[in-house]
């Protein structure tokens, strides 16, 4: 076995783990491999070893590696910042989108997706705990971007991404999980039918899948260490 074969297992191992320990349906939590800075072999080895979706934060780049990678039914998502002038390319090459915030991002997402492909789907970027310089939309403003981007005819709004900042210890990263869960609850209580929970990385994910998440997104854990981000992503 390879090395990130043997680290696959690793993490399917805990977040089966994780989910058994909260009762949890094991298989009611997905794995989001994230591939960010490492090159396209390597993310063709992860699909060798039966891994299907993964998640790039620099669009140009992520753009390069599913060209190169076309052969493979990869499921691809966005989870990096989506500035105005990359939401084409989003548009065109990926099927997630997690990193949504604003309208305007929504708004040409939906615009620019090719109509042959099926709806893009997209989860808000929610800021939980308020971390200052932090994107993401802020728990008071989520209710109504939430009704307006499920409205956008090309997209399918699937539920919430957060990235909060490490915690202390266990249980003070459930209560901030939590507060991610709940407003998911509260969207899902005022119409709309959400089912997904981006939260989650290497550090936290047992934490995550406690309070709720179905989605963990996990790089460190199963790749090793990164490179630097590339200039100018
Ligand atoms: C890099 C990254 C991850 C993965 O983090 P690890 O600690 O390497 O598991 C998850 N989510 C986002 C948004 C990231 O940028």
């Amino acid at each position: 076995m390879t090395m990130i074969s043997t680290n696959l297992q690793t993490v399917r191992n805990r977040i089966d783990a994780a989910c058994l320990a909260a009762g949890r349906a094991s298989g009611s939590v997905q794995l989001l491999a994230v591939s960010k800075t490492l090159g396209p072999e390597t993310v063709a080895q992860a699909f060798a070893a039966g891994q299907t979706a993964f998640g790039e934060n620099y669009i140009a780049e992520a753009v390069h590696k599913i060209q190169a990678l076309a052969a493979l039914p990869i499921e691809w998502h966005c989870i990096g910042p989506i500035q105005s002038n990359k939401t084409r390319l989003v548009a065109e090459h990926f099927a997630w989108a997690q990193s949504v915030d604003r309208f305007k991002i929504a708004q040409r997402l939906s615009e620019q997706r090719l109509t042959h492909l099926p709806p893009l789907n997209v989860c808000l970027q929610v800021n939980v705990d308020a971390g200052a310089n932090k994107s993401g939309v802020t728990p008071d403003e989520l209710q109504t971007l939430a009704h307006a981007v499920a409205a956008l005819p090309n997209l399918k709004l699937r539920g919430l991404m957060c990235i909060p900042e490490p915690a202390p210890d266990f249980a003070a990263a459930c209560a901030v999980f939590a507060k991610a869960q709940a407003l998911l609850v509260a969207l899902n209580r005022s119409g709309l039918s959400l089912d997904t929970l981006s939260m989650g990385m290497s550090a936290d994910l047992e934490a995550a899948i406690h309070a709720g998440s179905t989605l963990v997104r996990v790089g460190t854990a199963i790749f090793g260490g990164r490179a630097p981000s590339p200039a100018g992503a």
